[in-house]
């Protein structure tokens, strides 16, 4: 009854005009948790994505959140510790709104036993990067993030298309359900695997995918054919990964690209080993979790060894964020790090001049205004090719969950132009209501993670985390109205990361808020790639406006 009760109240997703809030900034914020968790995996349980990443660490403190926001006043800050109201503070009006910080943990007891010791102590929770920002806009939110990794690898690895190609890969979650759209927005055919048949009949319903083969020879036939003949199509198949790319390496079926999207950073609560499905997952990690860890373990190690044979044998092979290297090397397989990850081999010009996850939310729930951004967005970027190929394809393609969102790679400079113009709009009425400008936090400079975002640094700096919390200190001193610092995305112990989010309300207080936010946020990855020496970055900063102050080496050690 209560688990009904509250999952009625949070599909009462806040639109329209009409505020429940004392202000705008406050609204936005309240709608970015609705939207958030009316896009969630398992809402009843709070949880968004990535297994077990939560918006609120429990009912009664989702409630008291919803509580505190709409009695916030315009100088006031809500404070939220690992899910959990904690103080309302007077700050500034030109202050956030909200202030989070997310399943922290000193250095030394960043590991996976101790985090959940402590998450089932009720102290802290997994809130990965947006669902416990509150800024996760369903699959739609990955989908551009995808769309450009396969965009990369196509660009790097083949003629710039993935026509004709067969890509192998894993999981239809909150993030995985991306990837068939991305690589078939490019061309190719894809075979999806899923253990959960209850994820692909959603997909297949939402149009994520486009057929459901009975098993592994169907989807094969029909990938070749469909590679073949040029046309892009998804394929969703109910199978365990491991088994799948054993299973192909075995009969000497290589695809062109291979990579995974399970949450194999959790072997636990994620990954599902071998021989069980969803229900016998749940049932045999209640009863016996010792014994689940190691049939993942099993299983993680053959997924990688297979993987690595498709590699040997000349299959593209890239680890696409989920920690598979880590957990296979864990479970024994040293070489796994021969795989290289996605932001170094695909990603990484990009983050170094700012382009990264911008996104914009339309709070009124008018697909109207989303159409309109779209337009406004094409006419500001003419000579911007992928943003105009993506906004060309997007608006058909990609369904609307929730408030009407669109994710939209934006570079530094651009960023503060798109947001500009949208508060203009908010304040002439083109648009119909405020807009939530956010972005993930897999970012230029709002992530630290060496497995993923800063793997493979030029000068070594893979393992420094000062870099997030410059972005955390310095959206807060620019006035975001939610700033989010966090650890744990996937791998625990594994990353430090920031999110932000600025609600653009039309008002003239904005205008100075937004030029400042979006001028420091991709600005100072801007500053942290260039300070590694990533060449984009040293050749885009002179020209960014940012000021860097000179330092002297040949001054020596003294005054
Ligand atoms: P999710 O938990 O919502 O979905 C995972 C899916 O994998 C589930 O549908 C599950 O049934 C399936 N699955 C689990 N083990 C399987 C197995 N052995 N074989 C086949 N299917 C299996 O997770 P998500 O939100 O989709 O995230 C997936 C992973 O991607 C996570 O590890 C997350 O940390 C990572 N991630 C990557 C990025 C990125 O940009 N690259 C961003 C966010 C998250």
């Amino acid at each position: 009854m209560e688990a009904d009760r509250t999952m009625i109240e949070v599909l009462q997703l806040g639109t329209g005009s009409t505020l429940r809030c004392r202000g705008w900034r406050q609204e936005g914020v309240l709608r970015m948790l609705e939207n958030t968790l009316a896009n969630a995996e398992r809402p009843q349980d709070l949880v968004v994505y990535g297994g077990i990443g939560k918006a609120a660490r429990d009912w009664p403190s989702f409630h008291a959140i919803v509580r505190a926001l709409t009695e916030l006043a315009d100088d006031e800050t809500l404070v939220v510790q690992s899910g959990r109201p904690v103080a309302v503070f007077r700050t500034f009006e030109n202050s956030p709104r909200v202030l989070i910080a997310n399943a922290n943990l000193v250095p030394r007891s960043a590991t996976p036993e101790r985090f959940f010791e402590l998450s089932d102590a009720g102290l802290t929770m997994h809130a990965m990067y947006t669902a416990g920002s509150w800024a996760y806009i369903g699959t739609q939110g990955i989908l551009q993030g995808t769309y450009e990794t396969f965009g990369g690898c196509a660009e790097a690895e083949f003629d710039g298309s993935l026509r004709g190609r067969v890509v192998l890969t894993a999981g239809l979650g909150g993030m995985g359900a991306a990837q068939p759209q991305a690589v078939t927005m490019h061309g190719g055919v894809v075979i999806v695997c899923d253990v959960d048949a209850a994820k692909i009949a959603r997909r297949l319903d939402s149009g994520h995918v486009d057929k459901v083969a009975d098993d592994l020879d169907e989807a094969w036939a029909w990938a070749r054919a469909a590679a073949e003949a040029g046309e892009a199509v998804s394929i969703a198949l109910q199978a365990n990964a491991a088994d799948v790319a054993q299973q192909l390496v075995d009969t000497g079926r290589l695809p062109d690209v291979a990579t995974d999207q399970t949450s194999a950073h959790d072997l636990l609560h994620g990954y599902v080993p071998s021989g069980l499905d969803p229900d016998g997952a749940a049932a045999l990690r209640a009863d016996d979790p010792a014994e689940y860890q190691r049939r993942s373990h099993a299983t993680v190690a053959r997924h990688m060894h297979a993987l690595l044979e498709m590699r040997q044998c000349g299959s593209v092979v890239f680890e696409y964020g989920n920690d598979l290297r880590r957990s296979a090397q864990r479970a024994g397989v040293q070489e796994a790090f021969d795989i290289k990850g996605f932001v170094s081999l695909y990603v990484r010009p990009s983050f170094a001049v700012g382009r990264g996850p911008f996104r914009w939310v339309c709070l009124s729930g008018d697909v109207a205004d989303q159409r309109r951004l779209d337009h406004e967005a094409r006419e500001l970027f003419p000579e911007d090719a992928a943003l105009q190929r993506w906004l060309a394809e997007a608006p058909q393609r990609v369904p609307v969950e929730g408030l009407p969102s669109r994710i939209c790679w934006l570079a530094h400079g651009a960023r503060a132009a798109m947001a500009r113009r949208i508060n203009e709009l908010v304040r002439s009425g083109e648009v119909s209501a405020p807009v939530a400008i956010t972005r993930d936090h897999l970012d230029a400079g709002s992530c630290c993670y060496p497995t993923r975002e800063t793997e493979g640094m030029p000068d070594g700096s893979d393992e420094i985390a000062d870099w997030p919390y410059l972005n955390a200190l310095l959206n807060t001193s620019s006035g975001a109205d939610v700033v989010a610092i966090h650890q744990n995305a996937g791998d625990i112990g594994g990353s430090c990361s920031a999110g932000m989010t600025v609600v653009l309300d039309g008002s003239a207080l904005t205008d100075e808020r937004l030029e400042r936010c979006f001028d420091v946020d991709p600005g100072i990855g801007v500053v942290r790639h260039a300070s590694a020496g990533v060449p984009e970055a040293a050749d885009y900063l002179p020209r960014s406006g940012i000021a860097v102050p000179r330092i002297d080496h040949a001054t020596g050690s003294r005054p």
